[in-house]
Order: structure tokens, then sequence, then C-alpha cells
């Protein structure tokens, strides 16, 4: 029986334990946090994942919420005017051909971990460094760091190559409430483009105390939605959440006239600069660690994909390790498989870059037309599950002039 370590209690090291387990496989996860201490802490994201990524979780047999979370059914994009504050330039919605979810992590991973450990797994809570990382490459035949935006995972090298960006580009923060009207039609991620200020969306997810839905708010670093460091309180960030919306998103705020934060740990703030890693780290023993999800390829959450990555991850991280057989996990066969993730990938961080810079005149023409073609609002809508297929024309101001000029979005 092979024998693996994962360092990670994470979307892809708790997804890719168990489903190694299931394959008869002996598995260690090491993780810096217990279940309880996941479940009794802070929010860490807002986690919202689409069909193709929520079917590797149910592949598994691991989707324990599909009846108890509320769907995701769509996604709505609103351009706010940048010369008349607090009025659109227009909007439109579309429906995800398969309904998305968001699960709060502190309800899936305490399950997931449970759930591991009833299968077999072996659980170890410890922080993980230089020194574990070394007793863990000799006991076991391959050590996987799935540490996330942990520290230790800086010991991979940062590759300059693919990483766009070295400091944040957006100030972060996430208000889980209750009480928010549900949006007209149908539910969904409601995506508000504020020019010079940055982007708001909220969605419905599950969390601790059931149904509720999750504000984010992504601002530009500088700009008056980079605000967080002054809200000391839980209830000053949930105030600042409001007073954001009433000014920028008057249309959103009419929604918020009633809501209450979900609990004393459901709002977060913070930033991170959007970085690719080499996925090999030599340990000083000469000892190979391999990385995976965000610990190698971690994106800004503007276009919420991370949980999806990591689920994309996951799966043909499994595929590859089930396809190695009994040869040996050497660097050659590391370096290979995340080769065939990160050709996934790229096109998933090359498209949330786009996002993270003022938008080409060709795009704003896209979103606009989009408010009279449901043919183009629902290609770009149903490109986040597969963020691959926004090219070329996404990228390419000729390309997508075509889509544009076409009789359907579905030729290009
Ligand atoms: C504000 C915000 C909003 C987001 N919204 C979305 C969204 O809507 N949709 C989406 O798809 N993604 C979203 N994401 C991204 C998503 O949460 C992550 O990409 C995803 O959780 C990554 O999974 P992972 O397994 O790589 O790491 P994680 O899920 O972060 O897991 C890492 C694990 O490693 C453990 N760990 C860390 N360091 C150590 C150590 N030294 N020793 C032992 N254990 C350690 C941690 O405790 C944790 O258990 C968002 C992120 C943020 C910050």
């Amino acid at each position: 029986m092979r024998r693996i370590a994962i360092v990670g209690a994470g979307q892809s090291g708790l997804q890719l334990g168990i489903g190694l387990l299931d394959q008869g496989y002996q598995v260690t996860i090491v993780t810096n946090r217990t279940a309880d201490e996941i479940r009794n802490g802070r929010v860490m994201s807002s986690q919202c994942m689409f069909e193709t990524a929520l079917q590797t979780e149910r592949d598994l047999g691991i989707d324990f919420w599909k009846e108890s979370c509320p769907p995701v059914e769509g996604i709505s994009v609103n351009v706010m005017n940048p010369e008349r504050p607090g009025s659109s330039l227009f909007s439109w919605a579309a429906r995800l051909d398969g309904n998305g979810q968001s699960v709060d992590q502190r309800v899936k991973m305490p399950l997931w971990i449970e759930t591991f450990v009833a299968k077999g797994g072996k659980l170890i809570i410890e922080d993980v460094g230089i020194e574990e990382l070394e007793r863990l490459a000799s006991e076991y035949e391959l050590v996987l760091l799935a540490a996330g935006k942990g520290d230790i995972v800086r010991c991979f090298e940062r590759d300059a190559e693919k990483s766009a960006f070295d400091k944040p580009q957006r100030a972060l923060a996430l208000t889980y409430v209750q009480g928010m009207e549900p949006s007209e039609d149908f539910s969904r991620v409601a995506f508000n483009l504020i020019p010079g200020v940055g982007e708001y969306f909220a969605f419905p997810a599950l969390t601790t105390s059931g149904p509720c839905h999750i504000m984010v708010f992504e601002g530009i670093p500088g700009g008056p939605m980079d605000c967080w460091q002054d809200a000391k309180t839980p209830a000053e960030h949930l105030q600042m959440s409001l007073d954001i919306i009433n000014k920028y998103a008057p249309s959103e705020a009419k929604r918020c006239a009633n809501v209450t934060l979900t609990d004393d740990g459901g709002y977060l703030a913070g930033r991170f600069a959007p970085t690719i890693r080499h996925p090999v780290m030599t340990l000083p023993s000469g000892k190979e660690i391999f990385g995976m999800a965000d610990a190698l390829v971690v994106s800004d959450p503007i276009t919420g994909q991370g949980s999806n990555n990591a689920a994309k991850c996951t799966a043909l991280y499994m595929k590859a390790i089930l396809g190695r057989g009994e040869q040996p996990f050497d660097r050659a066969w590391m370096q290979q498989t995340f080769d065939a993730y990160w050709d996934y990938a790229k096109h998933v961080v090359a498209w949330t870059n786009t996002m993270l810079t003022p938008p080409p005149a060709h795009i704003l023409q896209l979103l606009a037309t989009a408010s009279k073609r449901p043919d183009i609002a629902s290609r770009i809508v149903n490109g986040f599950d597969d963020p691959r297929t926004f090219a070329p024309w996404w990228f390419d101001a000729d390309a997508c002039a075509e889509l544009m000029n076409s009789d359907t979005a579905e030729v290009c």
C-alpha cells in the first residue's frame, strides 16, 4: 500500500486525502488547525464553486450539502457610471447551465476532516515547517504541500515569468450576513463593477447557522474601498460594508435594509499578491516536496476561481498518482503533473488578471453588448465554470468584434 502525506486540510488536501483513501492508499494529513478550531473560527473565503468543480466532489461522494446549501443559479453584471456616482451604465443577468454553491469552509472542512478520519486516514495536528517536512519526506513515498496561503508555501520559489504581479491588487473583505433580500427571478452572484473604486459582489451561501449571503469587497489599493483597517469590531465591519454599498452600489443596498452579521467570526479583511510558484521544493536533505492548488497558483478572488482550481487540481493530481502505479514519485513526474494542471490554470490566471487592471475598450463594449445579447451574456456567465472558453475573444479585440458581430455567440 503506497504511503502519502499531505500538509494542509483545506479544499485540495482533504479532497485528495479522501479520494486516495477510497483507492486503498495509506494517507496522513498534517494540518495546523483542528476541526473545532476551524468550525469556531473566522471565515476564510467566499468559496463559490461552479458545476465542473462541484462534480469532482460529487464523484467522491463528499457533496454533503447539495440539499441544504442554497443554489447560485446565475450571475449578473452591473457597471456603475464613473461620471454619475450611484447610477448604472448598464446591467444584465444570465443563468448558469449548472447551479453553483458556496459552503462556508467552517462547515465543509470540519465534516471532511471527520470523514477522512472515519475512512481510516491518519490526522496529525501540527504546524509544519522545514524540519517537519524533512521528517515526513523520510517516512512517506510522496509529500504534498497543500497549505494554501500559509507561510510555508513561500519555500516554493516564485515563478517570476508566470507571475504578473508582485503586490496585492485588491484590498479584500468579506461580510457574511443574514436577512439580505433575494435577487429578482433567480439567485445569483450579483457583480458590481465600480470604476476607480473596485468591485462588490454578493451571493447566497450556507454558513454554520444556515443559509446566508456573502458580501465580497474588492477595493483598488489606496482607493475609497481600501478602508478595512479602520473597522475594529465585527459591528464596525458590518457598518462599513453597508456604508460602502449605500454610496457606491445603491441598487444593491436596497436588498440590505435588514441585514445582520451571521456571527462574530463572519467577517474578514486582508490582501495578498497573486503569485505562481515553481512546483517542487528541495529540502536541505535533498528530498523533494510537491505543491498543489493555492500553494502554487494563487489568484485574486475577483473571479471566484481558487476553490474551483483547487478541486480541479485535486482531480488531476489524483489521476496522475493512480496512473503512476508502483513507480517512484520523482521530480520529473512532479513537474509533468504540475505542467498538466498549469495547462488549465494558466487560462484562469490570464482571465482573472484582466479583471485587476482597468478594462480595455473591447471588454467594456462586450459587457455593454451583453445587456442586449442574452447569448453573449450566457457565454460570459458560463465561462466562470470553464475559463478556457474566454479565449480568444476576451483577450483579443478583433476576435471580440467577431463575436459581437456574429448572430450567435456559440459559433465563435
Ligand atoms: C476573500 C477570499 C474570497 C474567496 N472567494 C472564493 C470564491 O468565491 N470561489 C473560489 O473558488 N475561491 C475563492 N477563494 C479562494 C479559495 O478559498 C482558495 O483558493 C482555496 O481554499 C484553496 O484551497 P487550498 O486547498 O489550496 O488551500 P486552503 O483551503 O487555504 O487550505 C490550506 C490548509 O493548510 C493549512 N496550513 C497552512 N499552513 C500550514 C502549516 N504550516 N502547517 C500545517 N497546515 C498548514 C491550513 O490551516 C488549511 O487547512 C477566496 C479566497 C479569499 C481570500
